[in-house]
């Protein structure tokens, strides 16, 4: 998997057409005075100004609001409670905002704040209209400022992190590069902060259970994304064709550095990305269920077909008709998740069975299929022979 630079490790932020850049909060809030680090910011400001001179669209996915907040609130160092964080949410957002409109508002750039929560992403329908507003915004020239809405997250509905928002953004913007910004360097084998004899990788082009393995829990203090959702960002983005960079952000001019070559972690997508729908069906974060499939079933959706009740040995939790499930193998691994044209009730009843069986055991005739070739989507690596 660790192949020694066959690309030129900047190419893919100097290629891509749209570029989706997300910053985390232990770069823009410092660590010991709780303020916004604005020379650094000026510098980011510049580089990403440089790039769309150079004719790419930019998407910043911003950190920072809760880092920035807590201070005016007065809230003590350590873990904040919910409640906390969506206050301190609140009055880091409006100061983030102002000061991105500041900082780009002098080279003429106008920035536009978006704040999503995950059930924009979640919710085909939402999803759709957030896409919408991010390719105007787009195409009238602003620069969109993405983050989490905080202040209205709760602890079971949000992302929590801004990786994963940042390699969704980028499926629902179509976007071909994602840069995270962090205070790592890229991917290790182990954490090289607890094992010396960890090495460095700069090219992933799968993300296998091993690469999954090597994220440990590398958690950063400040932000709340660790190597785990950034390797969950990666697979997003690689499932939606787009290249994906994992660099140390704290150095001024921290894009430029990337490009003059220091180090840093490139997924690299491979062969052509499947469709937006199947996309953003691999993208969801909190599927709502799952079906335990049996293993011949298992065999026939490697070769593409769809998923047929008779192959469903067991439904887990609670899902409607037209809600994303995962797919498990008989041992309990997730290998495909798709849309369900079933609901967990009915799943139960016509499982094991016929397909032309189901109108006499539901009283109804549905659809032929418990999942539908189209609504399906094989996961890491796991597509067709
Ligand atoms: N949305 C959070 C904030 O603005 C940050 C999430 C993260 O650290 O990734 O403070």
């Amino acid at each position: 998997m660790q192949t020694r630079r066959t690309v030129a490790p900047a190419s893919p932020l100097t290629q891509s057409r749209r570029i989706v850049v997300k910053v985390g909060s232990a770069l823009l809030v410092d660590d010991a005075t709780g303020r916004l680090n604005r020379a650094w910011l000026e510098t980011l400001t510049e580089d990403l100004v440089r790039l769309r001179k150079r004719g790419q669209e930019i998407i910043l996915v911003s950190s920072g609001a809760i880092a920035l907040g807590r201070r005016h609130l007065g809230l003590a160092p350590g873990a904040l409670r919910l409640e906390e964080s969506q206050a301190a949410a609140a009055v880091g957002q409006i100061r983030l905002a102002h000061a991105y409109k500041e900082l780009f508002e002098a080279h003429g750039v106008t920035v536009a704040q978006v704040l999503l929560t995950l059930e924009d992403s979640e919710r085909r329908r939402r999803y759709l209209n957030a896409r919408a507003t991010l390719r105007g915004l787009l195409a009238l020239g602003a620069l969109p400022v993405i983050n989490e809405n905080d202040t209205v997250a709760t602890a079971e509905i949000r992302y929590g992190d801004n990786d994963r928002l940042a390699a969704r953004v980028a499926q629902m913007a179509s976007a071909d590069c994602v840069l995270l910004l962090s205070d790592v360097d890229g991917l290790y084998t182990a954490d090289p902060r607890k094992n010396a004899g960890a090495t460095f990788i700069d090219r992933v082009p799968r993300v296998t259970a091993a690469i999954e393995a090597m994220a440990g829990a590398a958690v950063s203090d400040v932000g709340s994304g660790g190597m785990a959702t950034k390797i969950a960002a990666a697979k997003i983005a690689l499932s939606a064709g787009a290249h994906l960079c994992i660099a140390a952000g704290a150095h001024k001019n921290p894009v430029r550095r990337i490009e003059d070559g220091a180090r840093c972690t490139w997924f690299v997508p491979q062969g052509n990305p499947v469709t937006a729908r199947k996309q953003w069906i691999a993208g969801t974060l909190k599927p709502s269920g799952a079906l335990v499939v049996d293993e011949g079933a298992r065999r026939a959706l490697r070769t593409g077909k769809s998923l047929l009740p008779a192959g469903v040995v067991r439904a887990q939790g609670r899902f409607d008709r037209g809600d994303t499930v995962s797919v498990l193998a008989p041992d309990g691994r997730e290998f495909a998740r798709g849309i369900a044209a079933y609901s967990d009730s009915d799943v139960v009843r016509i499982m094991g069975r016929k397909t032309r069986e189901i109108a006499e055991l539901l009283g109804f005739r549905g659809r032929d299929e418990m999942i539908h070739r189209d609504d399906l989507v094989m996961l890491g690596g796991e597509a067709g022979e």
